[in-house]
């Protein structure tokens, strides 16, 4: 994700905001609303508008966050003392409301194989409470369709789910297309916001123990695209993102009419 696109901000602000409440909105998300006297000056761009997430570790007292300007908050960050430096990971914008200056965001809960909540961010949002401190580094929108696109295919695991969920809303409503999401259980589907001319394909993992994004891949190998002007986005478990591009590009859409993006890396338990 250290490319640069078009529609992410030149200056990306850090936004602090607190914790005001948690709700576990579906049996694998943990939805966390935070708030805060800077997100009244957020500016939400609908579609899959994310952010990089900053949270202190368990120890802290105080959030220490990197001091920058433009864009390069990276090095910054790593020169902060490893003891100091917050976790950083990366999320979408669940929904954004202006008059409360509030920010859901949807945390994916994935176990270990004992099945503990297992990775920090996934952890954190588990116990968090009000009060709690992070802050949210604007990065803008990934999606971004080219005017006159043919039609628009999202192809998404469960950490998709954020960003397909407000693409749907966001899609001018002439759009065609069609939408494929994979989630782990039944209860994790949700209604969309989707123009008329979208198809919504839910595929539910269940008890398979595949690796997630697998089915959703599956599917997507069975989709056709209508001609080459379509304009595709694919993210989720990297082998759905970079698999999912190399058939569509198969299938004739040009390179640069795919956006795919490996949003996580599965990695095998117990592996040596
Ligand atoms: C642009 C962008 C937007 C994203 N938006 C969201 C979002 O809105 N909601 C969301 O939940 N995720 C989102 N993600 C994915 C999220 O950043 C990763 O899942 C991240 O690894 C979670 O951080 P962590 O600290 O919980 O786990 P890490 O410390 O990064 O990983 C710990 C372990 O958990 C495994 N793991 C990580 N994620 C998953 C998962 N989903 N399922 C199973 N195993 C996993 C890793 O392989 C690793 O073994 C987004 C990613 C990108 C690039």
């Amino acid at each position: 994700m250290a490319k640069k696109y078009r529609l992410m901000p030149e200056h990306p602000r850090m936004f602090r905001a607190e914790v005001a409440r948690t709700e576990r909105v579906s049996p694998s998300i943990q939805r966390v609303t935070v708030t805060g006297a800077d997100l009244a000056e957020f500016t939400w761009r609908g579609y899959d508008h994310w952010f990089r997430l900053f949270l202190q570790l368990p120890h802290q007292r105080l959030l220490r966050l990197p001091e920058f300007t433009g864009s390069k908050w990276w090095q910054p960050y790593l020169d902060i003392p490893e003891e100091q430096r917050p976790h950083c990971a990366n999320y979408t914008v669940a929904d954004f409301r202006t008059e409360t200056a509030e920010m859901d965001i949807d945390f994916v809960v994935h176990c270990g194989p004992t099945g503990e909540v297992e990775g920090a961010a996934a952890i954190w949002a588990c116990d968090a409470g009000p009060g709690d401190p992070l802050a949210v580094l604007d990065q803008g929108l990934l999606f971004d369709c080219p005017a006159g696109a043919s039609e628009v295919l999202v192809v998404a695991d469960e950490t998709g789910l954020p960003a397909t969920t407000n693409i749907a809303r966001s899609l001018p409503r002439d759009t065609v297309g069609r939408l494929i999401q994979e989630v782990p259980t039944t209860g994790d589907r949700r209604a969309l916001d989707t123009p008329d001319g979208v198809t919504v394909t839910w595929i539910v993992r269940g008890e398979s123990t595949d690796v997630p994004g697998t089915a959703a891949l599956a599917e997507l190998r069975r989709h056709r695209p209508a001609d080459a002007s379509g304009y595709a986005f694919v993210v989720g478990e990297s082998t759905l993102a970079t698999e999912g591009r190399r058939h569509l590009h198969r299938a004739g859409l040009p390179k640069d009419r795919i956006f795919f993006s490996g949003f996580w890396r599965h990695e095998a338990h117990g592996a040596a």
